[in-house]
C-alpha cells in the first residue's frame, strides 16, 4: 500500500555541503556538527555519517540514549560530546560507548571524578568535557565555581578535561553588547585553564557565533542549525543552502458552489467559485508550526495561502489561482502543494513569516506522518 503521506525530502549532501562552507570559514579552527534531537529531526543517523565522511570528527549528542544509537554509525576516530552530560548510573554505559559527558556543574564534576575513582580509570581512559556559564544562565558552572576549580592546580589536572566550552545567549543579534562581554569572560578563564593545560580545546560559536567574526571562534566552533539551513549571518546573505523540502498530497478537491464557512470554528468565510484543496498534514504533523498564521504553500508553483485551522490531520487551501486559466484539475491527477521548499519557501522565510523559533519549525517535522526520502547525490 502507498498510502498518501507527505513527503519529507533531506538533502543530505546539501547538509554536508553546508558543514563543509562552515570548515573552510572557520578554518583553521576544528568544525564540529550538532546533531542533537536526531540531529534537529532531519535524522542523525543519515546525517552523522556523511559528515563523518566528509570530514567532520566532533559530534555533539544531548543525551546518552540518542548518542550510543549513532556513535556506531561513525568511525572510531570520532569524538562524541553529551550536551547533557551523564546520568547517575551512566557513567560506564557512556564510557563504554566512548562518549564525552559535557559537566555543567560542581557537583557533576565531584560525581565524576569520584565515580572514575571507584572504577579505577584515568582522565584520559573516562574524558569529559567541562562547560561555564558567561550569561546564558542555563547549565555550566559559574565564573566563580570554575575559578575555584581552577585554584587548585591538582584538582584541575585530576578532572584534565578535554574540552572547556560556554554557550552565547545572543549570538542573533550581530550588535548586542552581550556577545563581546561572554567572548571576554570565556577568553579570560579559558585563557587561563590552558596555561595549566594547553593541549584543552576551547570553544564558544554555534552557528551564528562563528559569523560574529573570528574572535570568536576559538579552538573548535559548534554548529547546529546553520547545518539544516538557517542563515546564520542575519546581516548578509545566506552562506548555507535549504535541505529541506516538505511535499503534501491534495486528497480532496472541492469548488464551493454558494459561500461557507471552513474549518473549525467556522472562523474563514468562504465565496463561491473558490477552489479549496484539502491536503494529508495537520498540527500532528507539526503543520501549524510550519505554516504559522497566514500561512502558505505552493500548487504548481503558485502562492496558495491556507484558510481556516490547520486540523490534526488536514488542512485547507485555497488554490483556485493555481488552478485557474485553463488548468484544470483532472481526476485521478496527483497534486501537491509544497510548504517548505529549500529555496523559496526556506526555513529563514517560514521563521520570519510565522515569528515561530526556527528550530522548533524543523524540530516539530519530527513527528509528522511523512515519507521520509534522504538526498545523498550532490545538486
Ligand atoms: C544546540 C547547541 C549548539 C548549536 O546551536 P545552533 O544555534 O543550532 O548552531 C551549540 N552549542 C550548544 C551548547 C548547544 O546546546
Amino acid at each position: 500500500m502507498n498510502e498518501n503521506t507527505g513527503i519529507l525530502t533531506i538533502n543530505v549532501a546539501a547538509v554536508a555541503a553546508n558543514w563543509r562552507a562552515i570548515a573552510a570559514h572557520a578554518h583553521p579552527s576544528i568544525t564540529s556538527a550538532v546533531i542533537k534531537a536526531d540531529a534537529y529531526g532531519l535524522g542523525a543517523a543519515q546525517i552523522g555519517p556523511e559528515l563523518y565522511r566528509s570530514g567532520c570528527r566532533h559530534f555533539f549528542f544531548a543525551t546518552l540514549t540518542e548518542a550510543v544509537s549513532v556513535r556506531p554509525l561513525l568511525g572510531d576516530d570520532a569524538h562524541c560530546y553529551l550536551l547533557g552530560g551523564v546520568p547517575v548510573g551512566g557513567e560506564a554505559d557512556a564510557v563504554r560507548h566512548r562518549l564525552v559527558p559535557v559537566l555543567s556543574s560542581l557537583s557533576a564534576v565531584e560525581r565524576w571524578l569520584r565515580w572514575r575513582v571507584e572504577s579505577g580509570l584515568s582522565a584520559t581512559a573516562a574524558p569529559a568535557a567541562l562547560k561555564f556559564d558567561t550569561g546564558m544562565t542555563r547549565l555550566g558552572l559559574a565564573a566563580g565555581e570554575l575559578e575555584q576549580l581552577l585554584a587548585d592546580e591538582a584538582r584541575w589536572l585530576a578532572l584534565s578535561p578535554v574540552l572547556l566550552m560556554s554557550h552565547l545567549a545572543v549570538a542573533d543579534d550581530t550588535y548586542n553588547p552581550q556577545n563581546k562581554r561572554q567572548r571576554d569572560a570565556f577568553f579570560a578563564l579559558g585563557g587561563r585553564a590552558k596555561q595549566l593545560q594547553p593541549g584543552l580545546l576551547l570553544s564558544l560559536a554555534n552557528s551564528c557565533g562563528i559569523y560574529l567574526g573570528r574572535d570568536y571562534h576559538a579552538d573548535l566552533v559548534r554548529p547546529g542549525a546553520a547545518l539544516y539551513g538557517f542563515n546564520p549571518s542575519p546581516e548578509s546573505a545566506s552562506p548555507v543552502s535549504g535541505v529541506v523540502r516538505l511535499t503534501l498530497p491534495v486528497i480532496a478537491l472541492r469548488t464551493l458552489t454558494e459561500s461557507a464557512s471552513v474549518g473549525y470554528g467556522a472562523e474563514y468565510g468562504g465565496r463561491k467559485g473558490q477552489v479549496l484543496a484539502v491536503v494529508a498534514g495537520g498540527y500532528a504533523d507539526g503543520l501549524h508550526r510550519v505554516l504559522g498564521p497566514d500561512g502558505y504553500g505552493l500548487c504548481r508553483g503558485v502562492k496558495v495561502p491556507v484558510v481556516g485551522r490547520v486540523s490534526m490531520d488536514s488542512a485547507v487551501f485555497d488554490v483556485t489561482a493555481a488552478l485557474a486559466g485553463g488548468s484544470a484539475w483532472v481526476d485521478g491527477e496527483r497534486l501537491t502543494i509544497e510548504v517548505i521548499n529549500p529555496d523559496v519557501l526556506t526555513l529563514d522565510v517560514l521563521t520570519a513569516r510565522n515569528q515561530a523559533l526556527g528550530y522548533e519549525v524543523l524540530t516539530s517535522l519530527r513527528a509528522g506522518r511523512y515519507r521520509r526520502i534522504y538526498q545523498a547525490e550532490a545538486v
